[in-house]
């Protein structure tokens, strides 16, 4: 079945009591037994809930994955990973992941023993460097945020492979709809759902997908005993939101393009930072594994100062300043001050996050009228 027939279709079947052609909300926690543990597969919603069930299995098929696993929050997602982990075992991860992901490696399981390695992926010879015989898992994100980095999803699949750790790879950022990491060599992909997933900005969820029955056995064995599980009315809201990724994704890849073409060729912005663009450093990687350029992108003012940005910031009247991503409506955010506030100014610069750096996620919106909003704010 091709991506756009599975989109639509993937996990979802009538229901065999009623005929709803739409995945019933179960918002039970518990289902009645005949017996003493006989019952038709479900007998606690943490365990398992049928609409869960029916969005991980779409979650599976959009990532070519046997299984699926839905969470309460994308970092719930990735914490899970991190439960497979013991004291003393490392983990190489990206020196420019998402700052939740850093934070909860950091700040949390770094006091359990496990010891993380942060290094630049997207040279992944930095990444064959790092191995030593205690790599358990090898963690990237690719494009990065706010940079638009990219990382050979590949190459890194083989460098795990050979060091006997797993691989995963947070694909927030391109969707399903653009990449599909498993068909690259990784073990595990992770979703913060909120996002494209979801589409609508109305719901915080994160999933898990990959292949393997004793994989499975560990993830779900962690997912139910620790809890952190989605509840049935968020899950339909993702299988809702599911239905529409693809034609979602094609306009966020179109006035992605668009608007991003714009920036470069206004005269008070200095950089544009999009992977579609020919002089990005990923650009011939992103063509490789990726099918689009989505609608995620950053520019850098002339005027490269706090002032500069805010006053771009506050003056949008359609896209709206606010965290987060991958809705259908457009949003625009600051680094410096909001999402990565917390890294100190002077290795914030050594990143790359400039004073001046603006975060846009390109919504479905007509993309004149987001030119000129930009127009009007840049003005
Ligand atoms: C938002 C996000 C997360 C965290 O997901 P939540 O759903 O907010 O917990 C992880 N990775 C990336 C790339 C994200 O954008």
């Amino acid at each position: 079945m091709k991506l756009n027939t599975k989109i639509i279709h993937a996990g979802v079947a009538p229901d065999p009591g009623t005929g709803a052609i739409m995945t019933p909300i179960f918002q039970t926690s518990t289902f009645v037994q005949t017996g003493p543990n006989q019952h038709k597969g479900y007998d606690y919603s943490r365990a398992g809930n049928p609409t869960r069930t029916a969005l991980e299995k779409s979650l599976a098929a959009l990532e070519n994955a046997q299984h699926g696993l839905a969470f309460s929050s994308g970092v719930a997602a990735t914490e899970t990973v991190i439960k497979l982990l013991k004291p003393g075992d490392e983990v190489i991860a990206a020196n420019d992941m998402y700052g939740g992901t850093y934070r909860l490696f950091s700040k949390i399981w770094e006091d359990y023993g496990i010891r993380f390695i942060y290094t630049n992926t997207s040279h992944t010879e930095n990444v064959a460097k790092a191995v030593t015989d205690k790599t358990k898992l090898i963690w990237i994100e690719t494009p990065t945020n706010p940079l638009m980095n990219i990382t050979d999803i590949a190459a890194v699949a083989a460098i795990a492979k050979k060091a006997g750790a797993l691989l995963c790879v947070d694909n927030t950022f391109a969707s399903p709809y653009l990449q599909n990491p498993i068909d690259q060599g990784a073990d595990i992909v992770m979703h913060s759902a909120t996002k494209y997933l979801g589409g609508h900005s109305d719901v915080v969820m994160g999933a898990l997908m990959f292949n393997g029955d004793a994989l499975r056995e560990r993830l779900f064995f962690i997912q139910k005993s620790s809890g952190a599980v989605p509840g049935p009315m968020d899950c339909f809201l993702v299988l809702r939101g599911i239905k529409t990724l693809h034609v979602r994704m094609q306009r966020h890849c179109e006035n992605g393009e668009k608007i991003a073409r714009f920036l470069a060729a206004h005269d008070k912005i200095k950089k544009v930072y999009w992977c579609g663009f020919q002089d990005n450093p990923g650009y011939a990687v992103a063509q490789k594994q990726m099918r689009g350029f989505g609608g995620m992108m950053s520019f850098e003012l002339k005027d490269d100062s706090v002032a500069a940005a805010t006053k771009v910031l506050t003056s949008t009247k359609v896209i709206a300043l606010a965290e987060s991503l991958g809705g259908v409506e457009s949003l625009i955010n600051h680094p410096a001050t909001m999402t990565h506030a917390s890294i100190p100014r002077e290795e914030r610069i050594k990143y790359g996050l400039s004073d001046s750096l603006i975060r846009l996620s390109i919504g479905i919106e007509d993309a004149a009228d987001l030119i000129a909003d930009l127009e009007q704010a840049l003005a």
